[in-house]
């Protein structure tokens, strides 16, 4: 104990000289530090906050020294992150190479790949995407088409992934592919690839926002080096899985986008005020309250649950209750914050409405994707019923 108020005070020292002041102001959406070679830095102290973590391994302070993280123990980690918390750091890196794909290369992959590929993630140079989703494959992920034909020292891939969060941003992509077509889950292989190579399109999809940030990507006679498959050959739907237990972990610890920075309770008081102390609206009132013992029950099993996956090693198929209790709350919050502020919450764009509000609105449109992201509600009860419960004995 005594070693980790040490470590405590080693922090906070560094932070103290390392975090940069002009940080402390709120970050917007795009500022958002995703990394990678096509990062835009509006502010060059946000690049060197995430330079200065990277460098000592602190944006995967758990992973080990020798692929560039932190080498912290799991009670080490807990301290910088309430250190960080505590003077409200923003994130060094937002970035799918550290929740999803580094979990599982530290699994799957072989020595030479942990040593190319991790490094990079936990600097923030490399930005990954996912090529998981297919237009024929959604829940029913293992019929995925893409091809990958085996040419001696490549694979030759061909087909379309959809959904592929980034795509148009990301430096490399970590792909779902089929390398057996008479096989359907043990058909698939995990490869990872540059997003530059020749034959690779990203197109990005315009939402009704304006926005995009989704693409279909396109692979046409792309060459992938056979050192780039993770795991064997055909054994890639064990690591999709894997990845995925991670994926869900992660939005369920409160990984999912476009938060609009708003507490429920503040909002509620500020819109419909208070009557002898109380929220003036009985009905609101009651079901703000029921909500926040709901978000108080949920942040606790989240902890219990981390504490037994990490005992576990990672998470477990269990990590779905999470992701399908995490959505809804989350989809919940919006609701009651736009019931609360009424009118103020349908603003899209122009000058009667603050710019709170207006992120506020957006927010609560996202928060619809929650219940697909990551596999959807449904299938993440399936998974529930199946796995965790064994209410049925197949796949
Ligand atoms: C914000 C966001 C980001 C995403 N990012 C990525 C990404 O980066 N990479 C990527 O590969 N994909 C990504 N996706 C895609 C996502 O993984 C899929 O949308 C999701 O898996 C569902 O697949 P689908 O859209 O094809 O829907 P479908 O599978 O067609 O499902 C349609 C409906 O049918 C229901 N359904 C389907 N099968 C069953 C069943 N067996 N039992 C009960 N109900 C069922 C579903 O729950 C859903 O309501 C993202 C999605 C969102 C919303």
């Amino acid at each position: 104990m005594a070693d980790l108020e040490t470590f405590r005070a080693e922090v906070r020292d560094w932070l103290a000289a390392n975090y940069p002041a002009s940080l402390n102001a709120p970050m917007s959406e795009d500022e958002a530090p995703w990394g990678g070679r096509k990062m835009v830095w509006k502010n060059p102290d946000a690049k060197l906050w995430l330079e200065r973590m990277g460098a000592r391994g602190w944006t995967a302070p758990t992973w080990p020294k020798d692929y560039g993280g932190g080498g912290l123990s799991a009670e080490e980690a807990r301290v910088l992150s309430q250190e960080l918390a505590r003077i409200h750091a923003r994130p060094a890196l937002m970035s799918f190479g550290i929740w999803m794909l580094g979990p599982v290369l530290l699994e799957y992959a072989t020595e030479d790949q942990k040593r190319r590929f991790l490094p990079p993630i936990v600097r923030g140079e490399i930005r990954w995407c996912q090529g998981y989703s297919e237009p024929g494959a959604g829940s029913d992920l293992a019929s995925l088409q893409t091809r990958a034909e085996d040419r001696g020292d490549h694979f030759l891939i061909n087909g379309q992934k959809v959904w592929t969060s980034y795509a148009d941003q990301a430096d490399w992509i970590f792909c779902l592919v089929r390398t057996d077509t008479t096989k359907k889950h043990e058909g698939i292989s995990f490869v990872l690839f540059d997003m530059t190579s020749p034959g690779v399109e990203a197109r990005p999809i315009k939402l009704i926002s304006g926005s995009s940030p989704f693409c279909e990507t396109f692979f046409d006679n792309v060459k992938v080096p056979k050192d780039q498959l993770v795991g064997k050959l055909n054994g890639g739907w064990e690591i999709a899985k894997r990845l995925l237990q991670y994926e869900r972990q992660n939005i369920s610890a409160g990984g999912f986008g476009g938060g609009a920075g708003l507490e429920l309770e503040e909002v509620a008081k500020g819109y419909v005020g208070l009557r002898a102390g109380k929220l003036a609206d009985a009905d609101l009132r009651a079901r703000i309250a029921a909500h926040k013992m709901d978000a108080k029950a949920f942040a606790l099993t989240v902890r219990r649950a981390e504490t037994e996956s990490k005992a576990a090693k990672g998470p477990s198929p269990a990590v779905s209750i999470i992701k399908y209790a995490a959505a809804s709350l989350n989809q919940a919050k919006h609701e009651l914050m736009l019931e609360a502020m009424g009118t103020k919450g349908l603003g899209w764009d122009g000058e009667g409405f603050a710019p709170e509000e207006i992120r506020e609105t957006r927010a609560w449109l996202r928060s619809k994707g929650n219940s697909i992201e990551g596999g959807t509600s449904e299938v993440n009860l399936n998974v529930i019923a199946k796995r965790v419960l064994g209410l049925l004995d197949h796949q």
